[in-house]
């Protein structure tokens, strides 16, 4: 019997061993894979996602430089930097990391990334080419989410999906790689009416609306398939006993740490319903930075001719 938890962790990894095959050929022909982050202010989470976007891309022999500014920097230093590391032949991938501080235009920012150097998949370039169904470089999480979808051999042609949640960085090319795939597509947001009744109608449900335990047992299809993208910790234990009533393991954690992880979907209620349920952490979070790698070495790959 297929295994009810679709393991993002181990498609990941696969993703990884692949991208650092292609490294191993990049090296071969002398060239070296290299993406640079750039960090505005110190937020402490960006800082911990921007230290493990460093690290995992040495690990798979890339070089990855982290260019660290202040919380006030002006709109000029860091346009002048990223025309910077435009023109640098040697860097392949340009990875701003969100959010900016609130001085700064966030749109100005990522329009002046090379689009051939837009790792993030973010520049309206590459967008619009993913709109056309040519995609180029392909937002991260959504790029995952459906290298899970076809590497766990889970159908999508024909079938329906609901995403919950249209953000220019995930819900809506999502929609989109999905439409690609041939589903029927409908995303939903904030004034959706009756959000229960039109995920009810899902073949595929993906929930990204970063609302904890948004989606109960209710929204749910009997024999859907539940792709968990929202990440929240929670820092309470009268919350972490609701959402994981019995789960001795998850309060243990949340014993030595003060707190635990959890998603959008209610994942002790919909679990029962589901067909495959991705889990948090351990289901789209591993995707996403290994997507990122992949778009790294193909933005390298693209560079110097070596990709279509
Ligand atoms: P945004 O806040 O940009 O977008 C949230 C979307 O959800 C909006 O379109 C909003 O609607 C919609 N929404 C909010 N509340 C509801 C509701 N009650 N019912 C229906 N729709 C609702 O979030 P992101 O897309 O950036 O991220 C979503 C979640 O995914 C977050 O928890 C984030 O932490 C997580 N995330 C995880 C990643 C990973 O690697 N696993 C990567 C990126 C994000 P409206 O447009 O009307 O406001």
């Amino acid at each position: 019997m297929t295994e009810k938890k679709l393991d993002g962790k181990k498609v990941a990894t696969e993703i990884r061993a692949e991208v650092a095959e292609r490294v191993a050929r990049l090296l071969g022909r002398g060239v070296v894979p290299r993406l640079d982050v750039v960090l505005v202010g110190d937020d402490p989470a960006s800082r911990i996602y921007v230290g493990s976007k460093a690290r995992v891309s040495e690990k798979l022999g890339m070089v990855s430089k982290t260019h660290r500014l202040p919380a006030e920097t002006t709109p000029d230093k860091i346009l002048a930097l990223i025309d910077g590391l435009n023109e640098d032949p040697e860097v392949d991938g340009i990875l701003v990391q969100l959010p900016l501080p609130a001085a700064l235009d966030t749109h100005a920012v990522l329009d002046r990334i090379d689009p051939a150097k837009d790792v993030d998949g973010f520049h309206p370039v590459n967008v619009g080419l993913l709109q056309q169904g040519r995609p180029r470089l392909v937002a991260c999480t959504p790029a995952g989410i459906l290298e899970l979808l076809r590497r766990e051999a889970i159908p999508i042609e024909g079938r329906r999906a609901v995403v919950v949640g249209r953000s220019d960085i995930v819900g809506k090319p999502l929609a989109m790689l999905l439409l690609h795939a041939h589903a029927t597509v409908t995303l939903c947001h904030s004034r959706t009416r009756d959000l229960a009744a039109v995920t009810r109608e899902a073949d595929i449900l993906v929930a990204a609306a970063g609302r904890l335990a948004l989606i109960g047992a209710e929204h749910v299809r009997p024999g859907a398939v539940v792709i968990d993208v929202g990440i929240h910790r929670v820092t309470d234990r009268a919350t972490v006993e609701r959402l994981f009533p019995g789960d001795a393991a998850r309060l243990a954690r949340f014993e030595g740490k003060g707190s635990v992880l959890a998603g959008d979907v209610d994942y002790a209620r919909v679990e029962p319903v589901a067909a495959r349920i991705t889990p948090v952490p351990g289901g789209v979070g591993p995707l996403t930075i290994a997507m990122l790698m992949a778009n790294t070495v193909r933005a390298a790959e693209l560079r110097r001719g070596m990709a279509e």
